[in-house]
């Protein structure tokens, strides 16, 4: 079991709470779904009841390890001041002479949110130099970050080096999200279908390869099914493929194939020569993309395939969009999805920030058993897999 921050004295302590408010932007700055930071806003308050001078931190995108305007968290700073209804405080650095000053002069009851987390190249890199450095803000350490756990980060991983069982646990968000999951896969009622989309194979491939003996069908959409295809011996024209993983791809077929786990490829699919909204588009079949075109969205054919394969489902697991959602030419797809999920008469989990933009999008949120705020995070934990971010938060240490 996890430790809660409910396990441990906070009263008057200055807290140290890793979220995810790694939200979508669109091109103005402007937040399009503010469930993370939403999700975080009940560790936060906590804190603030029990007089805690509260320190706040997240990673933004991907910055390269510097500063860069346009991933700084000042957008999430304001929802955040918003959400709280009470003044926060900003530094312009994570570890620099504002974010000290901010914080040694933070009183109990305020909230210091830091800088983008990854403008520090000690981030990515687990640097225990720097977690030691984040460390110091604080005596205590919360974890609410459930999207980051799967990664082995300074803000998550080294920093817990710096604090025992007595002053680091889980904050509520984590701990929902990883009990949630541990439940599901305990005895998942069956039909169990996995829906995976979005743009890697890379990225999902090997979690599709440990998914494979729990489920009994797998549905591939979005751009990573081209990869599939291809392997098959499609012509793909210009869409997005991952060549070196094709031999993969073939392996994740011949493995369903023997465990008798059904999967399904998209049929046809919306393509076009460009990916823009004002791009021509034809809607043929995946055997008859023409040369130079390429596939942005499932089809008609593809939608209705996909729904009948989810009719008897029980648990539906859905991570990554069925095309280029964001673009309301590519939407459908993934809208219809999401309408078929939130419409069966199963257990239904999303994840990932993406996918639950597209829920969002399509109206559906409140229809679906469990929104997970973690993506790659969610689908390993499902797996079955023990996530560097949560380890140390056991309440017996893991040796
Ligand atoms: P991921 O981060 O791997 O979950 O991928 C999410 C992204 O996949 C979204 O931004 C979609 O626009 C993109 N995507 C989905 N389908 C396609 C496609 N057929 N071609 C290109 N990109 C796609």
């Amino acid at each position: 079991m996890i430790r809660s921050i409910r396990d441990i004295d906070i009263e008057e302590k200055r807290v140290f709470i890793r979220c995810d408010f790694n939200v979508p932007l669109d091109e103005f700055m402007n937040i399009t779904d503010d469930r993370r930071i939403r999700s975080a806003i009940q560790t936060i308050r906590y804190c603030l009841d029990h007089h805690c001078t509260v320190i706040v931190a997240s990673h933004l995108d991907r910055p390269n390890g510097v500063f860069e305007a346009k991933y700084s968290l000042d957008p999430i700073f304001k929802r955040l001041t918003r959400l709280l209804s009470c003044e926060v405080k900003f530094a312009s650095d994570v570890i620099g002479l504002d974010a000290k000053e901010k914080a040694a002069s933070l009183q109990k009851g305020e909230v210091l949110l830091l800088e983008n987390l990854r403008f520090e190249k000690g981030e990515i890199k687990n640097d225990p130099e720097f977690a030691k450095e984040l460390a110091s803000y604080a005596e205590i350490y919360i974890n609410d970050a459930f999207g980051v756990c799967h990664r082995a980060h300074a803000s998550v991983e080294a920093i817990t080096k710096y604090f025992n069982t007595n002053t680091s646990a889980a904050g509520f968000l984590l701990q929902k999200e990883v009990s949630f999951s541990k439940n599901l896969l305990k005895a998942p009622t069956r039909p169990f279908v996995a829906v995976v989309g979005g743009s890697k194979v890379s990225g999902k491939l090997q979690a599709l390869i440990n998914l494979l003996p729990r489920i009994d069908k797998l549905i591939i959409g979005g751009g990573m099914a081209f990869t599939f295809l291809k392997a098959q011996g499609l012509d793909i024209g210009n869409s997005l493929v991952e060549d070196d993983l094709m031999p993969e791809a073939l392996k994740v077929l011949d493995k369903a194939k023997e465990l008798g786990v059904k999967l399904y490829l998209p049929v046809d699919v919306v393509a076009a020569q460009t990916c823009s909204q004002d791009s021509t588009i034809k809607f043929v079949t995946t055997q008859e993309i023409p040369k130079g075109w390429m596939g942005l969205d499932i089809g008609p054919a593809t939608s209705r395939m996909f729904r009948e394969a989810l009719n008897d489902a029980q648990t539906i697991l859905w991570n990554g969009p069925m095309g280029v959602f964001e673009l309301e030419k590519f939407a459908k797809g993934s809208h219809k999805m999401s309408h078929a999920i939130s419409e069966a008469h199963a257990t239904t989990v999303v994840g990932g920030g993406d996918t639950a933009d597209v829920v969002a999008r399509a109206g559906d949120a409140d229809e679906m058993t469990f929104i997970s705020t973690g993506g790659g995070a969610s689908l390993e934990l499902i797996e079955g897999k023990e996530l560097p971010g949560v380890r140390p938060l056991y309440i017996k240490e893991v040796d």
